[in-house]
């Protein structure tokens, strides 16, 4: 029996690790067992360099719980190692500056772990003592037993061995007592060890009896050893991409596509990259990315490696390359890791591309699910959106897709406006705009379905990028002016008409406090509708805007304004104002005539005024002029109360802003009851 001391600067590197690597206990198993997968492997490159001549045929790794003696034992049939190489790979472990390193990245169990090859050591995260029982392949090699009680000082002495390997056995300590249930280590082979190379053996393969699991004699692999992502591409079929994709995610809905990664030049990585089909909370989905190094499971947390906008996908990458062992920070600034994360992006791109050229009519078919995707990745990353161009679709309301430039080209000779600027209609609701877009339709224009969150911070993009293209709703303002094709000679109405109407439609608008109607006017065309509701582009923008960062704010809190068009040229208008001249006819010429003879008395008045100083005007002029305009506001206040007044009076004003107001969905209740009743009345 020899005994020594570990090769540690440190007084005692034992604490430390309890104390700093109390995060991911679990995966001392992990560097154990991948500990006993390297052994193996080591042993095959051996044996086909005929450095080995003994049967490597079936090499594996087995986990065995012991429950009474509390141990928890790892064995491989691997290389093993000799005395000396103990000495030199366990015993003497650089450790210098520790110290620092520790308390800088005492959060992060895969830093230091990595950075002090400290794999094996790790195991006395569980352990209050752990035996290498070894014997190398090496001919006439002695197998010896090392033990270590958790101070630095360790034993080792010879034993008898068989078989070629190594067993570590580590002896739980009281406080981790968790890790000796076998459904405690079945769930962490699970997560880290489930696509290891090599066979992995725990416990008995189980089977339903009487009501009960119980043990058969067949060992149970944990592990599949050769994973889909592992394979040629050309080696798979869609089959077998599905059945890799249930493993991974049991409960999940079919994916849409799948990518498969293989690249080996700048860096290594391999993986299988899955779009899921996800509805509207794309949030909770993240994180569904496994990471493996070598096939041993690293992480699911993988931002700053995938970019961004795809952490949304599912799947596995498997990369040596990414240096695993390190903190988050440093892997971000990486530069290799940068690479990485641009190169998937890219792949992604060209993928979709690809189905894209290849499968147009399956990619239109899925267009709807995997627009979430593309459009958060075309906002978060410049690159993906040239990309995406190409394979970005437009959807119109008939269901047909387009790309930009199939979709420029249709629209371009109808609706370019006068200024050159190339209009895209759009609904973000076929059904509640319906009226919009018929009207849209029917003049032959083309109108797009923009309905999902991302579509207005898109839309922003793309008039960004293109100054000579804009977004329009179809509701945002009457027919003739959503695409503006030349100015309007032809006035139908009189100025003096259009004020006369105005107090008449303003007295028939519904009074709310989360609406407020600004009545104008436009030549619609005969054929057009009596009268529209239009709610301004920009104002419903920012509207809409501050309500998906939710909470209140200034454009939130506005009453929506909208616009009661109404159409100058269209027949019932003008007989709203034949009935008014009926109605108050004479009275209302004498106050028309009163408010002129005001008018030109003022005016004259004022032209005395002119050009003489303030003191200069005499006191009585000053007050007559003063009663004056009195005197005409108030005219103006009765004329428009009387104009008012009648309004109230005209079921026919009453019947046309109702109309408007039952295309845009903003006739309710009560007052869709009364008018109902009222059209009943009129058509009698
Ligand atoms: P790393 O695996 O990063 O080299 P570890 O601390 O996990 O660091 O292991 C240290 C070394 O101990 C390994 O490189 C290997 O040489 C040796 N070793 C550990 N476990 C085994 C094993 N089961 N069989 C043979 N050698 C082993
Ligand atoms: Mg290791």
């Amino acid at each position: 029996m020899q005994t020594g001391k570990i090769g540690v600067t440190s007084e005692n590197l034992f604490p430390i690790i309890k104390k700093f690597l109390y995060s991911d206990h679990d995966i001392f198993l992990r560097e154990i067992v991948s500990n006993a997968v390297d052994a193996t492997q080591k042993l095959k490159t051996l044996a086909s360099k005929g450095e080995y001549k003994g049967d490597v045929t079936d090499l594996k790794v087995s986990v065995k719980l012991d429950e009474k003696a509390k141990t928890i034992t790892v064995s491989d049939n691997g290389l093993g190692m000799t005395a000396e190489e103990i000495n030199k790979y366990i015993n003497e472990i650089a450790f210098s500056g520790a110290n620092d390193f520790l308390e800088k990245y005492k959060d992060d169990a895969n830093a230091i772990i990595g950075h002090f090859g400290l794999g094996f050591y790790s195991s006395f995260m569980v352990s209050k003592e752990v035996d290498i029982i070894t014997k190398s392949y090496q001919e006439g090699a002695q197998p010896v037993k090392w033990t270590c009680n958790g101070s630095p000082e360790y034993s080792i002495e010879e034993v008898k061995k068989d078989e070629v390997g190594t067993d570590i056995v580590m002896h739980i300590n009281s406080d981790s007592e968790e890790f000796l249930h076998e459904n405690k280590i079945a769930e962490i082979l699970e997560k880290y060890c489930k696509f290891l190379p090599v066979p992995v053996l725990f416990g008995k393969k189980k089977e339903w009896k009487d009501g009960k699991q119980i043990d058969t004699d067949e060992e149970n692999q944990v592990n599949d050893t050769d994973p889909a992502w592992t394979k040629k591409p050309a080696d798979l079929k869609e089959d077998d991409y599905q059945n890799f994709y249930r493993r991974l995610y049991p409960m999940a809905d079919e994916p849409l596509f799948n990518i498969h990664l293989n690249v080996d030049y700048p860096f290594n990585l391999t993986g299988i990259l899955y779009f899921p089909k996800i509805k509207n909370n794309f949030e909770v989905q993240k994180n569904k990315i496994q990471l493996y190094s070598n096939q041993v499971f690293v992480t699911d947390s993988v931002e700053g490696i995938v970019p961004e906008f795809l952490t949304l996908l599912h799947g596995v990458i498997d990369s040596p390359d990414i240096p695993l062992n390190v903190s988050r920070s440093y892997l971000q600034s990486d530069s290799n890791v940068k690479k990485i994360s641009s190169h998937i992006s890219k792949k992604v791109a060209d993928r979709l591309t690809e189905i894209f050229n290849e499968k147009r009519s399956e990619f239109e078919k899925k267009w709807d699910d995997l627009k979430i995707f593309i459009e958060y990745g075309m906002l978060a990353d410049e690159k993906f959106y040239d990309r995406a161009m190409k394979f970005f679709f437009f959807k119109n309301t008939e269901d047909k897709y387009f790309t930009f430039e199939e979709y420029e080209k249709l629209i371009k000779d109808n609706q370019t406006d006068k200024e050159k600027n190339l209009i895209y209609l759009y609904t973000t609701h076929k059904e509640e705009q319906y009226t919009f877009v018929e009207e849209a339709r029917n003049k032959g224009y083309d109108v797009l379905i923009l309905d999902d969150v991302l579509a207005p911070h898109l839309i922003s993009r793309f008039e960004q990028k293109h100054s000579d293209k804009r977004f329009v709703r179809v509701d945002s303002d009457v027919i003739e002016n959503l695409v503006k094709k030349e100015d309007k000679s032809k006035e139908e109405l009189t100025w003096e008409q259009k004020q006369e109407l105005s107090p008449i439609f303003q007295a028939v608008c519904p009074e709310t406090n989360a609406h407020t109607f600004i009545v104008d006017f436009q030549d619609l065309g005969e054929q057009g509708s009596p009268m529209v509701i239009t709610r301004s582009e920009f104002m419903r923008r920012m509207k809409d805007m501050s309500a998906a960062q939710g909470g209140m704010s200034f454009y939130g809190d506005m009453p929506d304004n909208l616009n009661l068009v109404v159409n100058t040229a269209h027949p019932l208008v003008k007989k709203v104002l034949e009935a008014k001249d009926k109605k108050l006819g004479t009275s209302l010429e004498k106050m028309k005539t009163d408010i002129e003879a005001k008018k030109s008395e003022i005016s004259s008045m004022e032209k005395a005024k002119s050009g003489k100083k303030e003191e200069e005007v005499p006191q009585a002029d000053k007050e007559k002029l003063e009663s004056l305009n009195d005197e005409l506001a108030k005219l103006e206040e009765s004329k428009r109360e009387k104009l008012s007044d009648f309004g109230k009076k005209s079921k026919l004003a009453k019947q046309l802003v109702d109309l408007a107001l039952l295309a845009n969905g903003l006739l309710k209740g009560a007052d869709l009851d009364k008018f109902v009743k009222r059209s009943v009345e009129l058509i009698k």
